[in-house]
């Protein structure tokens, strides 16, 4: 039996890592991480019987305490506590945003492997996530669906044989809008991607194509690929996840139903290859075509390339001032052709150099801090 430690336990990709486990012979999870929702907790201990949970929002934490006693809950920042003793083999890291950075580190130090869905993480501590990966001899398996998909294509062959990745982009729920009305995009519409269903953080950030750049740099520390080398297209049809170009001519693609277990269930069992249900895929109700990104309509996409290629200090600006814009979108604070502007002020105005884990966080503070004072919200 594989022990999982499930971080976002009550998310898109934590609620099919549960459907995966059920539908597994080999699979059983040990740890469930969460952060406030306990109604949707309480249905899935009773489905898969973890043995210790941990809920961040300590007072949720309490009022779940009271109606279950005999489990072990960890409240707040125990989180870590609970990594620490949890006995198992692999982490599926799976919260939202920059939250998931600690915890997944915490992961790695208690030498468990990551199956990496929370692409923030690897955005903001690259480098550092590598080194650590390195040096616990871990294994790091990506979930995300592109680079579960270059993942396989790479295989064994050397990065040096690789020419470039090709990431495929959906183009999000805006691809084919005109641009003069992108002033008027309701967040309803933002929210509701045309392929995937995923949480809320994710399908704006595939409405403003800032998760293709966040993408490009989770490929380009995950694979060692320099950025020049990772080009990305949109892939209406999300049916090929992505492809890797060799020097000797051959493109590999992976392509499938788009269904994220199927990516969940890979990481899970890699190196292995178990047996997961799915639909046979029909290649005679579907088409394949391509097309560039639009960079004016998609400035976020734009602004992510420059700033991967300013390096590591940068990528954390970015992630920030996006996933503050986000959620002020997402509250109806801001409008969707604000998210750049913030993104883009906040890429001019800070400048660095960061070393460790507390560099990081405190650099998240201090842009939090200056978005949410800026704007007197
Ligand atoms: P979601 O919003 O649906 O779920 C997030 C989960 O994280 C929830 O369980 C929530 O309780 C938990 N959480 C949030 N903040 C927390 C905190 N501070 N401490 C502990 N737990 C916390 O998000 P999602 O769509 O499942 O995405 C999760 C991650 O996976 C993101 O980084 C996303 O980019 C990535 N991803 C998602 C998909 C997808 O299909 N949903 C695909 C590829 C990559
Ligand atoms: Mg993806």
């Amino acid at each position: 039996m594989k022990k999982i430690l499930l971080l976002g336990a009550t998310g898109s990709i934590g609620q099919q890592t549960i459907d995966v486990v059920k539908k597994s012979n080999n699979l059983q999870i040990e740890a469930m991480v969460i952060d406030k929702n306990i109604d949707k907790l309480q249905k899935n201990i009773r489905e898969v019987n973890p043995k210790y949970v941990g809920i961040r929002n300590v007072k949720m934490a309490n009022v779940f305490k009271e109606r279950n006693k005999d489990i072990r809950v960890f409240a707040g920042e125990e989180i870590l506590d609970l990594i620490d003793i949890c006995d198992a083999n692999i982490c599926v890291a799976a919260i939202v945003g920059i939250a998931g950075l600690r915890p997944t580190i915490r992961a790695i130090e208690n030498n468990m492997d990551i199956a990496l869905a929370n692409k923030e993480t690897m955005v903001t501590a690259g480098d550092l996530v590598k080194d650590m990966v390195k040096e616990h001899g871990v294994k790091l398996i990506p979930v995300d669906s592109e680079h579960a998909a270059i993942h396989q294509c790479i295989n064994n062959n050397s990065v040096e044989s690789i020419n470039r990745l090709i990431i495929t982009a959906s183009g999000g729920p805006f691809r084919d809008r005109a641009i003069n009305t992108f002033n008027k995009i309701k967040l309803s519409e933002a929210l509701k991607h045309p392929n995937w269903s995923m949480g809320a953080k994710i399908s704006i950030d595939s409405a403003t194509m800032m998760n293709k750049a966040l993408e490009v740099i989770e490929a380009h520390y995950l694979f060692d690929i320099p950025y020049k080398r990772i080009d990305a297209i949109i892939h209406p049809q999300s049916i090929i996840h992505s492809m890797v170009e060799y020097k000797d001519g051959n493109i590999l693609a992976q392509l499938g139903n788009t269904d994220m277990c199927i990516p969940i269930n890979y990481a899970l069992n890699y190196p292995n290859r178990n047996n997961y249900l799915n639909e046979k895929f029909n290649f005679f109700d579907k088409e394949f075509t391509f097309r560039p990104i639009d960079l004016e309509k998609f400035p976020c996409y734009k602004l992510g390339r420059e700033a991967a290629i300013k390096g590591a200090y940068k990528n954390i600006v970015l992630n920030t001032s996006n996933e503050v814009s986000v959620e002020l979108f997402l509250k109806e604070k801001i409008s969707y052709i604000e998210i750049p502007l913030i993104v883009e002020k906040c890429l001019t105005k800070f400048d660095g150099k960061i070393d460790s884990i507390e560099d990081i966080i405190e650099l998240d503070k201090q842009i939090r801090t200056y978005i949410l004072k800026d704007r007197q919200v």
